[in-house]
């Protein structure tokens, strides 16, 4: 099976080595204006995939523009063919699946059996938000005395999206779907480590019948081209997905233009499992929200917050599974862990393994680097830490990799206080029967998104967003067309009212 992916892969990959991923602006493929270049490789086994446009201001100043232009078509074209275009976007994305999911598992390190998800997924969000462009405008209405008063929703303008580089495909159509269902035109500025799956969003997305410059796509270094994007007067807002320091830089480039800006940042998310819980399912869950895609989401739950009742039995149980998780190369439909981004980030996720032993906590499994085959790749072996304190620094920082810490805890307010104590607030998981219980840590836990007796299950209506250092905002359902629109008031009189007289001789 391995073999047979990687042909079809070569497939896929040959044409991109070849002509290098460039920027595609208006309409077309265009390459920097000033013809710099970098290169990616993939986390698999270091090889070159492609030569990818290094782009600075005069390219995000062409993609402005055009998106400005086209914005002013854009926003009033025919709701019901703005439908019809998203939808024929999603239907191409599936046609794409296969692509998308092997070129995405080379280019970031993450497992088939995951990215295999990254095409229905991003279907799934165009579909969903074709369906709500021909309502995305409705307001309200509140009637005064002597006059009546209606709101309307109106797309923002132009918006700048810039997405990380953990499941790049699926969170780039997450943004960018809502944002053109709400008659908005976008400027994307994918991550650079993983330019590869973008470049066949927007180009799929051109296939499907979308109008030139609606959708723009500019790729480069945060700190010249996404710096750029967020300073540019054209772009109205910006949807940011990526680390929290990078999120306090874009509020700050932004504040000369006044940019709105929803930021979906770190997370250092807490699974409190209690002694009542069905610990069967608990389990599965703990495994799965912290290794699956490398570790490398937001939402993972990186700490386990375990009650002392159940601590060494849930333990023994936690460390076979997590001893028998299958590492292997990301296009093995059996491989459940894969190598990291990057060496960068290995080394960071690497480095939290002496930092975790400095502090006297305990390495349980993994924590060192995988020999023989995998060597040449940014893989690790999937770390568990036992004997954590909330105060250590893998009790607090965000590792974002398949590094599990846990804490044992007592009482429900030491649960509580423990899970509130890092500057973070994305998730929390709480696995408990007893309901009283968990409707009162679910009121009180600092988090945007709270899930009992679950993992992550998203439904894309709910609102998705952090509090604290998690993020700015709310995005999914109608909360989208809140960032990606503004309300406009309109008041009617009856004729029936006084109007001041001023200047009149009495
Ligand atoms: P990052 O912040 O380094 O980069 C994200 C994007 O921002 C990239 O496209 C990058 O080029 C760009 N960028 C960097 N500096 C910039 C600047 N000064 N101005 C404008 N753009 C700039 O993040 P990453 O390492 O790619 O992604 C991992 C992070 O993303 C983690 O912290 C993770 O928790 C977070 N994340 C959050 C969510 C969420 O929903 N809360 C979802 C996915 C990822």
């Amino acid at each position: 099976m391995l073999d047979k992916n990687i042909r079809k892969l070569n497939k896929y990959i040959k044409p991109i080595t070849k002509s290098g991923i460039k920027n595609f602006i208006n309409g077309r493929e265009v390459q920097a204006v000033s013809r710099a270049t970098f290169e990616n490789h993939s986390p698999v086994d270091g090889s070159f995939i492609a030569k990818v446009s290094s782009s600075d201001h005069r390219d995000i100043d062409k993609a402005a523009m055009s998106s400005a232009e086209a914005f002013k078509a854009w926003r009033n074209i025919d709701h019901k063919e703005r439908k019809a275009i998203l939808n024929s976007i999603a239907d191409n994305i599936l046609k794409y699946s296969e692509e998308i999911a092997l070129l995405e598992s080379f280019d970031t390190g993450q497992a088939l059996r995951f990215t295999k998800k990254a095409a229905v997924r991003g279907a799934a969000n165009f579909r969903y938000f074709a369906e709500k462009a021909i309502d995305a405008a409705n307001g309200l209405s509140t009637p005064d005395t002597h006059h009546v008063n209606y709101t309307m929703k109106q797309a923002i303008g132009p918006v700048g999206v810039i997405t990380p580089w953990n499941t790049p495909f699926m969170l780039s159509t997450w943004k960018i779907a809502p944002a053109l269902a709400a008659g908005c035109t976008v400027v994307h500025k994918p991550a650079e480590f993983s330019p590869v799956t973008a470049q066949l969003l927007v180009k799929i997305a051109y296939e499907a019948g979308l109008p030139k410059g609606v959708w723009n796509t500019v790729h480069g270094l945060g700190e010249s081209a996404g710096k750029s994007l967020t300073e540019h007067e054209e772009i109205k807002a910006v949807a940011f997905v990526g680390e929290t320091t990078t999120g306090m830089h874009i509020m700050r480039q932004g504040a000369a233009t006044l940019k709105r800006v929803h930021f979906e940042l770190g997370g250092k998310n807490p699974v409190i499992v209690f002694d009542d819980a069905d610990l069967d399912r608990a389990l599965d869950a703990v495994v799965f929200m912290i290794y699956s895609l490398n570790g490398e989401r937001c939402t993972s739950s990186s700490r386990l917050l375990l009650h002392q009742k159940v601590y060494n039995k849930f333990m023994k149980r936690l460390e076979e599974r997590v001893k028998a998780l299958k590492i292997g190369h990301p296009l093995d439909s059996n491989t459940e862990i894969g190598p990291l981004i990057h060496k960068t980030h290995q080394d960071k996720v690497m480095s939290y393994v002496d930092i975790a032993k400095e502090d006297g906590a305990k390495i349980l499994v993994g924590g060192s680097i995988p020999k023989g085959k995998l060597s040449n790749g940014c893989y690790v072996n999937p770390i568990l830490v036992d004997g954590v304190d909330k105060n250590m620094r893998v009790g607090q920082e965000e590792i974002f990799g398949p590094f599990l810490s846990v804490i044992k805890f007592k009482t429900e307010e030491e649960a509580l206080e423990i899970a509130n104590s890092v500057n973070y607030g994305l998730t929390a998981y709480i696995w408990t029967n007893n309901v009283g219980r968990a409707q009162r840590l679910a009121r009180d836990v600092d988090a945007g998104m709270v899930w009992i007796n679950s993992e992550n299950v998203r439904h894309l209506p709910t609102p998705f967003g952090g509090v604290k250092y998690s993020g700015i905002g709310r995005d999914g359902g109608e909360y989208s067309f809140d960032f990606y629109m503004e309300t406009k008031n309109i008041s009617v009189a009856y004729g029936t009212h006084t109007i001041p007289k001023l200047g009149k001789l009495s």
